[in-house]
């Protein structure tokens, strides 16, 4: 069973707790106008595992067992994208030998895929990217509509132990307060006891990247202000829900 990844690294912190071997999976089902990583819409990447092979879930836990000495501060192995969830039969043996193998486990997801729930027991730290609360904008930002997305993050507060779920904040997108507090309303039926929260304020980090692969980049001027993401804050925290920065 093989693995399309275009990328892997260690890092510290930003996707799940202490020092984490990264793998960035190919391929995703959504096309976010800002996104960073334009380089994971293709199905193949070609990084190789060390024996020189395309990754295979068996390879990709050998290699976490042989990193275990670096994952301090509580640190592990992280799945992002792309969407890991598009290489699904791939991504669940590998999240299940690492589980095994007392690796710690954390994946950052788009949240869109209908069996995601499969997963929650073997994974640490659960990172869900909801880019926007209306379906109208959802659909026009990222091309699909946010209804699984929805679902999936329902289903994961019910479940999940701890759940962070993070929300790019685009200016002229869903930088108003109806939006922050749209996004309340709907984790306020939830319960979000074990659950964080995390705005990322827009950056263009991946413009160039577009541009070298003749994709269009759409977004235009797309910074939020302070004020911005503090107003998120103030309304997240008056609905009591966490919120972190990391
Ligand atoms: S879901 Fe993530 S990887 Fe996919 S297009 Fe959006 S930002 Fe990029």
């Amino acid at each position: 069973m093989r693995i399309e990844i275009f990328q892997k690294g260690f890092n510290y912190s930003q996707d799940g707790e202490g020092n984490r071997l990264v793998y960035h999976f190919c391929g995703c089902n959504m096309r976010c106008m800002w996104c960073a990583n334009p380089e994971g819409f293709a199905e193949k990447g070609g990084v190789l595992s060390p024996d020189g092979l395309p990754y295979t879930p068996v390879s990709l836990a050998a290699e976490a067992i042989s990193c275990k000495a670096m994952f301090f501060d509580g640190g592990g192995v992280t799945f992002t994208g792309g969407e890991p969830t598009l290489q699904f039969a791939a991504l669940k043996e590998s999240l299940k030998l690492l589980k095994e193998n007392g690796i710690r486990t954390a994946l950052e997801t788009n949240a869109t895929h209908p069996d995601l729930a499969q997963l929650f027991p073997l994974i640490d730290t659960l990172i869900m990217d909801f880019k926007h609360i209306d379906d109208g904008w959802h659909r026009k930002v990222t091309g699909v509509s946010n209804a699984e997305t929805k679902k999936n993050i329902r289903a994961a507060l019910a479940a999940h132990p701890h759940t962070l779920i993070r929300t790019v904040l685009v200016r002229g997108v869903n930088d108003g307060e109806e939006h922050a507090r749209a996004f309340a309303a709907f984790y306020g039926q939830c319960d979000t006891s074990r659950a964080a929260f995390e705005f990322l304020p827009y950056h263009e980090y991946g413009k160039k990247k577009w541009e070298k692969r003749n994709l269009p980049y759409r977004v235009e001027n797309g910074f939020v202000t302070e004020e911005t993401v503090a107003m998120y804050r103030r309304i997240y925290e008056e609905h009591d829900l966490k919120v972190i920065r990391t």
